[in-house]
């Protein structure tokens, strides 16, 4: 039989807008050691906007190039690009031959043009040459852009890099607080992201996590979540993406941003209604006072 005090421990979580599935998933957050937060959606806002566009008088047809190539695209930076499209004077052109590549970046045709647009990995994969004064120039100014927390994606038009703009997410209100009192809880904090270490690592550092994982392929998280559960590690992970589902399901207690996607809510133990990082600490405290009511 349940406990009373799970009872109440969820009751209470309820309350506080943190959903915990089941008494089992109250007893392993009572010896968790090591949480993974994804970064974009989960310690940031996950509405990224445009801004900075390079070359700075990059004019608004190329632009509109751009953003029909990534209409097709579900991706956050993807809708980014095309809201900023959107709001200069070109029109967007209906895209064919639409390819997303996961974790890099798509390509596309719009009208007589192939259009590439993504990461370094993805210009290399599509043969982009990245020498040459002008890429080499705006390659390097958006390692300066990476550099302040934004991500920055390339695009090329037929073979030739043209334009690099920066996509900034805003860091949610509490996740410094949230990643400063889970530490104080003896946690060890780890980021896990798909996107370039040098964004990575700048969003870390401005809320505090010094393990950074970046440069994940989409299918490769859950097996990072593996590695960290060696010697019985009760490691937790917290994510709101369509990609973040197999990582969640993998980690001891997995726990979902409720304004996140269906399935990552699905594959988890632990919602947060608010979206909230603090609903972790909440978790984390009600599962100690139930512990401690039933020893
Ligand atoms: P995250 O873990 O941040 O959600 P993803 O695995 O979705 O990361 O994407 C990783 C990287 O791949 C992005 O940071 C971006 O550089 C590139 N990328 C993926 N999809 C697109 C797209 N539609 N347009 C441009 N770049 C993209
Ligand atoms: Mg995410």
């Amino acid at each position: 039989a349940t406990p009373l005090s799970v009872t109440i421990g969820t009751g209470k979580g309820a309350q506080a807008g943190v959903l915990i599935r089941s008494a089992a998933a109250l007893e392993s957050l009572h010896g968790l050691k090591v949480l993974v937060l994804d970064k974009t959606g989960t310690i940031t806002e996950g509405k990224p906007t445009v801004t900075d566009i390079l070359p700075k008088d990059l004019d608004d047809q190329t632009l509109a190039l751009i953003a029909s190539a990534e209409q097709n695209s579900e991706h956050p930076l993807a809708q980014a690009i095309v809201e900023r499209a959107q709001q200069s004077s070109a029109s967007l052109h209906k895209a064919e031959r639409f390819t997303a590549v996961a974790g890099q970046g798509i390509v596309a045709e719009v009208g007589d043009h192939r259009v590439v647009v993504g990461n370094a990995t993805m210009l290399k994969h599509q043969h982009i040459p990245v020498e040459g004064t002008n890429a080499e120039d705006l390659l390097k100014q958006s390692r300066k852009l990476a550099a302040e927390g934004k991500t920055p994606v390339a695009a090329a038009i037929d073979g030739t890099l043209v334009a690099v703009m920066a996509i900034a997410d805003a860091v949610k209100e509490d996740s410094k607080s949230a990643v400063s009192e889970l530490k104080q809880r003896g946690i060890d904090i780890y980021m896990i992201t798909g996107d370039g270490r040098n964004t990575a690592e700048s969003i870390a550092r401005q809320v505090g996590i010094e393990h950074v994982i970046a440069e994940v392929l989409p299918e490769g998280k859950a097996a990072k979540i593996k590695e960290l559960q060696r010697n019985n590690t009760v490691v937790g992970m917290v994510g709101d993406g369509i990609n973040d589902a197999p990582a969640l399901a993998q980690a001891n207690i997995g726990i979902a941003i409720g304004t996140g996607t269906d399935i990552a809510i699905e594959s988890s133990d632990v919602t947060l209604m608010s979206g909230k990082l603090t609903g972790v600490v909440t978790a984390i405290d009600l599962s100690r006072a139930t512990m401690r009511n039933i020893r």
